[in-house]
């Protein structure tokens, strides 16, 4: 039996349509120890002798025989147990990893081998102290010259004492001085070791080698020193029996020199997923934090705890596909069984049809525009309205003459009348109104009053309310109101009736569409905490089709808006971080792209040196895990410096605080879930794409991508 035999092999490679045979009926056998020098012209099939001898190419025909066991059944498995254990490769151009010192270089082979990187580095600092190139230990290999990187890939191919040592022109690239060097190496090593090499030098190869092979044209044509297969020789010894490490602790240690030798390329990957990680952050944020920050804004209306509750009614056009909604007032019992489900809340008439939203309004004979003349449910203020008033001290609560401004009618005023203080300004408010009441009988048809209201008012306060979206106001009290009211008569009605009938007492005997009974009731709440029971309530009956009662109010329609404004910009934030994650993966994509050559050489190299696929596809999980994770690291300050700023101006600009709030610390009780989730999205992105190209690497051919060119 012989050590490594081929017998009949032949290689033939396809190049489109044509066939070409590179080795041709091959019948070479070879004992455990001595230098072999292969000689012949370039193109005469050489190096694809070695890459079969090195398990990186398989034959066409015929088969591979190692310590007498055929090879021609072997799998994947087998074939990296061989590159692994029995055999080193070294390439014309060294093909030994420049971002590396020269130990790691060739503590390499070993550590791939299972070795422990502590006897790794031993082992590996005895080789180069043995060959006296203890000083290449801690430079990096591209600061090497030719020779030095030759003897060092020599090293790192003996490194794990290997039986059988290829080399492919090493002495190509050398000066004379340099290539004596190599082949004394060699003629050393072959003393326990089968080195065999091709080289064009056969002044050298004469003078270092045991036996010298010519070929020509895919055949054998002289062989110095043939043995014969049937001649009997020995199987050489096993290499020493390395004791297993974890599998993958090398491929953590190469993905962390690989990461740091790609520090431009990896910034480059890490801020496109940084962007993406913070743009993410901020939108979560805001979804987080805009409702949070809309519903504290809209509390800070000065009227936001009252609220108008009328009812829709339909009616049919009579020869006519069309429908008449009309908004009217329910009933008293209608509007009072609200009560039932809100604490606390009161159901009053409402005075708008008689003291109307928009009074004319002048002072010192200048008309005023356009302000809202609203009630209050009267003062004194509660907590949270006292709380408001900027300027100014709370009005009488039974009069009429003193009213509250908000700040929008008091920029206004000071402008209109370039004041320094509109407190103690007096505005005339005057309304006429005529209202006719159908007797039912002849004469007279209708009995006519009047509603005149003209009355100075004193501005006693300002209230700062929250301004986005807000018009100016001023505000009186409806218990004023109501009794001002109760004790106005409508004269004509009363003498017709032959009683005293009060506006208020109309108005409350009045339902439906009567243009007196306005167009609903007024619900005022006491307690704030009912607010959003209030503000629910109306959107559910909003959003119902079969409910007819509406109930609105300033502060839920600026809430409305608000909201919607909220979701139509989280929605186009959404559509922004798509294009941001689009961008970045667009970017990481570039940035593994470029570097996809450069790595499909990188893996072809780890394959001929036994390397298994596991442990490559770890390398470039570990590395791409790498980016993802200090990707998340970035992305969490840069996302809080940045919710800071929007913040900042969110207050300035909008009046909104805390728009943007990232949950941190916790995500409900679950303390720091957007943390965790954050690098499980960042590691199964990254998983993701580092398969892609993986499974490219799956399809690469060793011999393709080794070849020196
Ligand atoms: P040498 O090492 O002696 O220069 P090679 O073994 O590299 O020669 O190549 C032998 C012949 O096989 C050459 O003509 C080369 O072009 C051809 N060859 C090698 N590899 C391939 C391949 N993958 N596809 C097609 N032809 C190939």
């Amino acid at each position: 039996m012989s050590f490594l035999q081929l017998k009949n092999v032949s290689k033939t490679y396809k190049n489109g349509m044509r066939e070409f045979t590179a080795l041709e009926n091959i019948g070479l056998t070879f004992s455990s120890r001595g230098f072999v020098v292969i000689l012949g012209r370039s193109g005469c099939g050489k190096s694809t002798l070695l890459n079969l001898l090195g398990g990186i190419d398989v034959p066409s025909s015929g088969e591979m025989i190692y310590r007498g066991k055929p090879t021609k059944k072997w799998r994947e498995k087998a074939w990296s147990e061989y590159r692994k254990k029995s055999v080193s490769t070294i390439f014309q151009h060294y093909n030994l990893f420049p971002f590396m010192d020269g130990v790691t270089n060739v503590m390499l082979p070993l550590l791939i081998d299972g070795e422990k990187p502590s006897v790794a580095q031993r082992r590996a600092e005895e080789v180069l102290a043995l060959f006296s190139l203890s000083d290449f230990s801690k430079r990096k290999v591209d600061s090497l010259s030719g020779g030095e990187c030759q003897r060092l890939a020599i090293l790192r191919s003996v490194s794990k004492n290997p039986q059988v040592i290829l080399a492919d022109e090493p002495t190509g690239a050398l000066d004379g001085k340099n290539a004596e060097a190599v082949m004394a190496l060699f003629k050393e090593l072959s003393k326990d070791h089968l080195v065999i090499i091709v080289s064009h030098n056969r002044e050298l190869a004469t003078q270092y080698a045991d036996r010298l092979i010519q070929m020509n044209e895919g055949k054998i044509v002289s062989d110095s020193k043939p043995i014969e297969a049937t001649q009997e020789n020995e199987l050489g010894p096993i290499g020493p029996k390395i004791k297993q490490a974890k599998s993958g602790s090398w491929a953590f240690l190469f993905s962390k020199e690989h990461f740091r030798s790609r520090k431009g390329r990896n910034a480059l990957g890490i801020i496109a997923a940084t962007v993406g990680f913070a743009a993410s952050l901020l939108t979560f944020g805001f979804y987080f934090g805009s409702t949070t920050a809309v519903e504290r804004s809209t509390s800070r209306y000065f009227d936001y705890e009252t609220a108008t509750i009328s009812k829709k009614t339909v009616q049919t056009i009579s020869d006519s596909p069309l429908q008449l909604t009309q908004t009217v007032r329910p009933s008293r019992a209608e509007a009072e069984q609200f009560s039932n489900y809100i604490d606390g809340l009161r159901v009053e008439l409402d005075f708008s049809s008689l003291f109307i939203p928009f009074p004319n309004a002048a002072c010192s004979g200048q008309t005023i525009a356009d302000f809202q003349y609203l009630p209050i449910d009267g003062f004194p203020l509660d907590e949270h309205q006292t709380a408001m008033i900027s300027a100014g001290h709370t009005p009488n609560v039974d009069s009429l003459d003193e009213i509250i401004i908000n700040h929008e009618l008091e920029t206004e005023l000071k402008t209109l009348f370039s004041l320094e203080t509109v407190l103690g300004l007096k505005i005339h408010l005057s309304i006429n109104l005529a209202f006719d009441y159908y007797t039912g009988t002849e004469t007279p048809l209708f009995i006519t009053d009047y509603f005149q209201f003209d009355k100075e008012v004193t501005i006693v306060a300002v209230a700062t309310e929250f301004s986005f979206l807000n018009t100016p106001k001023a505000f009186y009290s409806h218990r004023a109101a109501k009794s001002f009211l109760k004790s106005a008569l409508l004269p004509n009605l009363s003498s017709y009736l032959e009683s005293e009938v009060s506006w208020y007492h109309r108005l409350q005997s009045v339902e439906g569409s009567d243009p007196l009974s306005a167009y609903g009731f007024r619900l005022f709440l006491n307690d704030e905490g009912q607010v959003g029971k209030l503000y629910a309530l109306a959107k559910k009956i909003q959003d119902g089709t079969t409910e007819n009662y509406l109930i609105s109010s300033e502060s839920f329609l600026v809430k409305d808006t608000l909201l919607s404004m909220n979701q139509a910009i989280s929605v186009g934030l959404i559509f922004f971080i798509a294009i941001a994650w689009v961008g970045s993966i667009f970017i990481i994509g570039i940035i593994d792209f470029s570097s996809f050559v450069e790595k499909k050489k990188e893996v072809a190299i780890l394959y001929s040196m036994g390397a298994e696929r596991t442990s490559i596809r770890n390398i470039f999980i570990f590395e791409s895990l790498g980016i993802g994770f200090l990707s998340v690291i970035c992305a969490l300050p840069i996302s809080g410096i940045l919710a800071y700023i929007l913040n900042q101006m969110a207050t300035k600009y909008l009046g909104l605080s805390d728009v943007v709030a990232i949950p941190f610390l916790a995500i409900g009780t679950i303390p720091f879930l957007l943390e965790t989730g954050l690098l499980a999205l960042a590691f199964i992105t990254s998983y993701g794409a580092t398969m892609i190209p993986l499974t490219m690497f799956d399809k690469i051919s060793l011999a393709d991508e080794l070849r020196d060119e």
